[in-house]
């Protein structure tokens, strides 16, 4: 099994080659079909798995093939993705990975999270997001600010959704999914990962997945 059959843009291809990974680990292997075809995804992963290009290379696929624009120098951005995760250090992990995987392609991903500078952060993002990698915070501060919306949203991915309930962000991502500019369950692609399934975790999954989401453990 090789990246060869996931459908992936050329450029992609190559950012793979260029990263040096030759053979999708197992998580990778089973969701990336599983986003290909459009279904909604509940995954089963641990950290050092490869979650992160389990989700992020079929969401740049799809992105490309649905076709997207840089809307630079816009005050308020409409990303076509957004990667919500627990900590600082998560997103910005996430955030590399999207750098390394969108090279050289019109994609512009964008890293954001509390404790530092809301104005460096929002210089940034105005020169234009696609995929807005984020803690729940500080996302739902660009949101009330009006500098970001989500009329535009094809791919929601939350990561790590057990430590983010576990770390009392379950309020900010309600109010997230519950924005009244974010497209509906049946008009976007949700995709959630976590290490483990408490209740809470899957009540989540029955509320923002579609009913015939795919749970992969
Ligand atoms: P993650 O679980 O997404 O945090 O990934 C853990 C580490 O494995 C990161 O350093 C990735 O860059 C690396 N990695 C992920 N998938 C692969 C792969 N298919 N081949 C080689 N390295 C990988």
């Amino acid at each position: 099994s090789s990246f060869d059959e996931a459908d992936l843009p050329e450029t992609v291809r190559q950012n793979i080659r260029k990263a040096n990974y030759k053979k999708p680990t197992p998580v990778q292997k089973y969701s990336i079909p599983i986003v290909n075809s459009d279904r909604d995804l509940m995954a089963c992963a641990q950290t050092g798995s490869g979650k992160t290009a389990a989700f992020l290379l079929p969401v740049l696929r799809g992105m490309v093939k649905n076709g997207i624009t840089n809307d630079m120098f816009s005050e308020k951005q409409l990303p076509q993705a957004v990667v919500v995760g627990p900590t600082r250090e998560l997103v910005y992990q996430i955030f590399l990975e999207t750098r390394k995987f969108s090279k050289n392609t019109i994609i512009k991903p964008i890293v954001a999270y509390g404790g530092t500078s809301v104005a460096h952060q929002l210089s940034q993002l105005s020169r234009g997001c696609n995929i807005l990698i984020a803690t729940p915070g500080r996302l739902l501060d660009f949101i009330n600010r009006g500098k970001v919306g989500l009329a535009n949203l094809q791919y929601l991915i939350l990561d790590e959704a057990d430590r983010m309930l576990d770390m009392g962000f379950e309020p900010e991502i309600r109010r997230l999914v519950a924005a009244p500019d974010i497209p509906d369950k049946y008009n976007r692609h949700t995709l959630m990962f976590s290490a483990t399934f408490p209740n809470n975790i899957q009540e989540l999954a029955h509320e923002f997945l579609r009913d015939d989401f795919l749970f992969l453990t």
